[in-house]
């Protein structure tokens, strides 16, 4: 059994007031919600603050992004064993990560090592561009961030990979439920190609790309999709606590 999970990525937004208030409402509305890994995913500097604010409750705190070194002359990187005293969690490979800041296949490799070797969950995340989808790369280009990211990892039961197809996110075209299937059962065929059939069937790998309260049933509906990461809706108390529930109730 797979349990899912719902990520919140908050990405550059908010002063620490206002995320504040948002941890508060999360605290409110979805800390008694059973059957759902709960996350969300503050900027660093208000990583403190909002595992102060969570503290004592189910939702737990995630990174944006970690550095693959520890106690190195990294003007600005934050190391995994730095991260791993205040998260759980670390988002890693996000596209606009390898997109607008040239994150390559290697880093996210690098990323995942340090990350597991510390102590933290990794999300990977994987996704084709739209260029790409048009050109018929797609089925490549997730098995190639999929293959490279995993490298010589020692993948831990239960590892968690995000499908996000960068033309999906932030733009309110989310990908049909078919095509988001898809993607998810080549990401977990690769995954079993590498680890064997029984390790992938505990790998979580959750669909990422304009999740709405109104669209996660459909995806909570499909078996092999673990989950949601989601960005703008997770900005608003109502939106982000509607799909924890959501998603809640179709797998309950
Ligand atoms: C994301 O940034 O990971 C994301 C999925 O964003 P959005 O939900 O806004 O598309």
């Amino acid at each position: 059994m797979r349990t899912p999970i719902i990520a919140g990525n908050w990405k550059c937004n908010m002063r620490l007031d206002t995320a504040f208030e948002l941890a508060a409402g999360l605290k409110e509305r979805i800390d008694g919600i059973e059957g759902v890994e709960k996350i969300v995913c503050p900027a660093f500097v208000h990583i403190p603050s909002i595992e102060v604010a969570l503290t004592m409750t189910s939702i737990k705190v995630g990174a944006q992004d970690v550095h693959w070194e520890d106690d190195v002359a990294a003007t600005g990187e934050i190391g995994a064993a730095q991260l791993e005293e205040l998260v759980d969690y670390v988002i890693i490979g996000h596209s606009e990560r390898r997109h607008k800041f040239g994150e390559t296949d290697d880093a996210v490799n690098r990323k995942v090592k340090a990350s597991l070797e510390a102590g933290l969950q990794p999300i990977m995340c994987v996704g084709e561009t739209l260029e790409e989808r048009q050109s018929g790369k797609t089925d490549q280009v997730l098995v190639r961030q999929t293959t490279h990211g995993l490298r010589d990892v020692a993948m831990p039961d239960g590892f968690i990979i995000a499908y996000e197809p960068v033309w999906a996110i932030g733009t309110g075209t989310a990908a049909t439920v078919a095509d988001a299937d898809q993607a998810i059962s080549l990401i977990r065929r690769e995954v079993a190609d590498i680890y064997g059939e029984a390790a992938a069937g505990t790998v979580r790998i959750l669909y990422g790309g304009s999740v709405t309260p109104e669209n996660i049933t459909e995806f909570m509906a499909v078996d092999g999709i673990d989950g949601a990461l989601v960005g703008g809706a997770s900005l608003k108390v109502d939106a982000f606590s509607r799909i924890v529930e959501e998603a809640a109730r179709v797998r309950s």
